[in-house]
């Protein structure tokens, strides 16, 4: 008999009576009388195919090594399915074991293991269920993004991972060098002599894309980056990683009000691409993760979100009568506590904070006339908080070099930002989405150890 090769997510309207031929890994084998029941799959969907094994078709050899973990290639007849999950499943009249996996070492044994047990065996995970979902979806959030900007006309840009200049002004980052950290060359002063170093300077591996990014919406107008990024900052919380995926838009002409119109339109295209696209994924973490994860999306795709300025909501917590952890007062930074009381008690959808104290805020952020408030927008998430952030950009020389002075900030290394304020300077606006506090509120996980595929967090930077 010929077979031909197929993945799983082909085969589900194969007409009875063909033949197909597929490769995978064995997620489970169950023995009856007579008959053997192997659940494969090849990581092409959601669904296992349902192999099953007569008495006799297959050497005693073959079939106990048919075991959870191995990698294996069947052949057969599709016959229709007397179990109601699947239409169809696979008589199987040939099998080949690729690569066994001795159920006495194989660590991912059953169901049920915990995700931090699972985290140790990062390069097994990907085979089950959760991650196998995981990990389609996002693909497709990654998919959906390149789809949205492109369609819209926005340029790809690849910004640089190694940089000289700290986005922030805020520390947390990680150094990149080649110096011999045992004796590493000194100046005068006794401090480490970076001038020694290979690119001439300290260098760092970035935290946004943003400042360079900016460059090009000064010549294409429209414009995304979408990279890995690193913060060497030591919280341990089920939100941050030290290094993750960001996507930057960033657009010339555009203000604050554009840029959340922006951000809004994003997202409900990623949502709703995700629940076209990735629906029985979404099912799983439905049924398994969190049973309100698909309502949410579906009402997140049709309401739009509440807009509202840094002081009103600071009047809101105030007036909360909430006991909050951390205190809220005006000028302080919003804790998760907080954002997620505004979009899980107070609005019940998405909310977009805007005009935030300075001090709190990045330096490059557009001063209002208040002199007190910049305007930055920040969108938060129920269950997640903070998902996006972002601005309108200062775009006017004398106000932005004075705001680095008055943080302390050295100009030098920003020359060449501040030359896009001295030559041609459009006012803009752009914000930075973090692709795995996207995962997270699309699936519905809780830790986002778990939504990228080798986490690095403080003290892990294993596999
Ligand atoms: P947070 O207050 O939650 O630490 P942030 O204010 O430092 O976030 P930004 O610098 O505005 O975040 O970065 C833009 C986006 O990148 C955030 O809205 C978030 O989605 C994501 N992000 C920021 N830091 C991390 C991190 N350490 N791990 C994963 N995602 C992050
Ligand atoms: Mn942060």
């Amino acid at each position: 008999m010929d077979y031909r090769r197929q993945y799983i997510r082909d085969l589900w309207d194969a007409t009875p009576g063909t033949s197909a031929e597929v490769y995978g890994w064995v997620k489970t084998r169950r023995d009856s009388k007579g008959i053997h029941f192997v659940q494969v799959n090849d990581g092409s969907c959601f669904r296992d195919l349902q192999v099953v094994i007569e008495e006799g078709v297959l050497p005693e050899e073959t079939i106990k090594q048919i075991t959870t973990g191995a990698c294996v290639r069947f052949c057969g007849e599709i016959v229709e399915s007397p179990a109601p999950k699947q239409p169809i499943e696979l008589k199987a009249k040939e099998a080949e074991i690729f690569g066994p996996a001795d159920p006495e070492t194989y660590p991912i044994q059953k169901k049920g293991a915990s995700f931090e047990f699972l985290r140790e065996v990062a390069h097994l995970r990907v085979r089950t269920n959760t991650f196998g979902a995981v990990f389609r979806v996002r693909n497709r959030l990654s998919w959906a993004t390149h789809k949205f900007f492109q369609e819209r006309g926005f340029l790809y840009v690849h910004t640089p991972i190694i940089s000289a200049s700290d986005c922030e002004g805020a520390g947390q980052l990680f150094t990149v060098t080649t110096l011999d950290i045992e004796n590493p060359p000194r100046t005068p002063e006794g401090k480490v002599d970076f001038g020694e170093d290979f690119f001439a300077r300290q260098a760092y591996l970035t935290v946004s894309g943003q400042l360079n990014v900016e460059c090009f919406a000064q010549a294409f107008t429209n414009v995304y980056t979408f990279g890995p990024t690193f913060r060497a900052e030591n919280s341990n919380t089920p939100r941050h990683l030290a290094e993750f995926w960001m996507i930057e838009p960033e657009q010339a002409f555009c203000d604050i009000e554009g840029n959340m119109n922006l951000a809004e339109e994003y997202l409900k295209y990623l949502i709703q691409d995700v629940l076209e696209n990735c629906s029985e994924d979404l099912e799983f973490f439905r049924q398994r993760i969190e049973p309100t994860v698909i309502e949410t999306l579906e009402n997140v795709a049709e309401s739009s979100f509440e807009r509202l300025p840094y002081t009103e909501a600071i009047r809101i917590l105030e007036k909360s009568g909430e006991s909050f952890e951390f205190p809220v007062y005006w000028g302080a930074d919003l804790q998760s506590e907080h954002e997620r009381y505004l979009t899980e008690k107070v609005f019940r959808k998405p909310v977009i904070l805007t005009d935030y104290p300075k001090e709190i805020k990045a330096f490059y952020m557009r001063q209002n006339d208040d002199g007190k408030t910049v305007r930055a927008m920040d969108v938060l998430a129920p269950r997640i908080g903070e998902i996006i952030g972002g601005s309108q950009r200062e775009e006017r020389y004398d106000v932005l070099l004075d705001r680095m002075k008055e943080l302390g900030l050295d100009p030098e290394p920003y020359w060449w930002y501040l030359d896009l304020r001295r030559f041609g300077a459009a006012p803009h606006s752009g914000f930075g989405l973090g692709l795995e506090r996207m995962i997270l509120y699309v699936t519905g996980m809780k830790n986002i150890r778990d939504v990228i595929p080798f986490p690095r967090t403080p003290g892990n930077a294993d596999f």
